[in-house]
């Protein structure tokens, strides 16, 4: 049995895989999801439910549309700047790690962009604090960094919009949603798997003058064509749909958050307790979702790799930009394969070191 840790695309529930094999097969009365019409009723029937889904586990009021997009994550790093940048206003990015700074780089094309605060100087082992500014078109931030395993958990109403990146963390935990004006996930963690994008916006923050935008870009053109403007990626939006289903199952998004933290808070004990390793985030501001933490070497990291996957762990290598070890915890991850992992980890300081 393999005891999957990947941070994305990740792991999935048995039963969303089975239920996708039996409605991507084919029998001589029903063709395959993925061969008929987007403009068909039944897909679009599918689609429908699932951008209702994805509001209600989330209980959002009806004051935010949400779409279903291609392009995963990055292609919002862009399409937020194109849609939201006003043309003499400044918008301000928290820098709280790579994703948070790759998506400042794109806003630089469009009108101005700043980095408010950064805790790279830490190597983004902590979250920056910041300041609100006096006039801004936006406040950008990544709400769980997938890299550096933080986690922001107190987010307090600023005086301009907020956007967020929920890539790794929307569907694990409850979030102050109604604070932000527009959050987004990418689909491949706790959401189905990638190639799709779930893009929430409140009502009223698109009713500016953006000017001429390629269709494709505005945000407007897929509220109003319901997600069905151009043909979706139908496999990622059936995945993301029984993901949704399989989440209502397990008791919503509440349940699913004490589960994640019983498994983060195991794992953190056993990296405090443990001599052979240590945790990389400050303690404050540890993320639930992606469990960052090192060897006392690089040898002694290379030869715990080796030795996890022995026992069925797959998928714990660090980020290649940092190295060491990332865990991550997504939804469909059994507390099991935690227990496996934390008993790895006993033996490891046992035997190995
Ligand atoms: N933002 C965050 C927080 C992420 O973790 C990732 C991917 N891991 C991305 C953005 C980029 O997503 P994609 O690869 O789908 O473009």
């Amino acid at each position: 049995m393999k005891h999957n840790f990947y941070a994305g695309p990740s792991i999935i529930d048995e039963s969303v895989l089975k239920s996708a094999g039996s409605l991507v097969r084919k029998t001589d009365e029903y063709l395959s999801i993925l061969e008929i019409s987007h403009r068909s009723k039944r897909f679009g029937e599918l689609m429908e439910e699932t951008l209702f889904l994805a509001k209600s586990v989330l209980r959002l009021s009806d004051e935010f549309d949400v779409i279903y997009l291609h392009g995963g994550g990055r292609q919002q790093f862009y399409q937020i700047p194109f849609n939201l940048s006003g043309l003499f206003k400044t918008s301000y990015y928290i820098d709280s790690g790579s994703w948070a700074m790759q998506a400042y780089q794109e806003a630089l094309h469009f009108g101005k962009a700043e980095i408010l605060a950064s805790s790279k100087g830490n190597g983004y082992r902590s979250l920056p604090s910041f300041e609100m500014m006096e006039d801004s078109s936006y406040y950008y931030m990544v709400t769980n960094n997938t890299i550096f395993g933080t986690q922001f958990n107190n987010i307090s109403k600023l005086n301009a919009p907020l956007v967020g990146d929920m890539s790794s963390d929307l569907f694990s935990r409850e979030i102050e949603f109604n604070l932000f004006d527009l959050f987004f996930s990418a689909t491949q963690k706790n959401a189905g798997t990638a190639g799709g994008c779930l893009v929430y916006i409140k009502r009223g923050l698109l009713k500016k003058d953006i000017g001429s935008i390629p269709k494709m870009i505005d945000y407007r053109t897929h509220i109003n064509k319901k997600s069905l403007y151009n043909t979706p990626p139908v496999f990622s939006v059936l995945m993301t749909n029984l993901t949704l289903k399989w989440i209502v199952q397990q008791g919503g998004v509440s349940h699913l958050e004490k589960r994640n933290k019983e498994k983060a808070s195991l794992l953190y004990g056993e990296i405090d307790r443990n001599a052979v390793f240590t945790g990389y985030a400050e303690k404050e501001h540890r993320s639930d979702m992606n469990v960052v933490f090192n060897g006392l070497s690089n040898e002694l990291e290379e030869r715990f790799i080796s030795y996890a996957e022995k026992s069925g762990i797959v998928g714990i290598h660090g980020h290649w930009s940092i190295g060491g070890f990332r865990a991550s915890l997504y939804n469909a991850l059994p507390i099991d394969s935690v227990k496996v992992l934390i008993d790895v980890m006993q033996e490891f300081e046992r035997t190995q070191a």
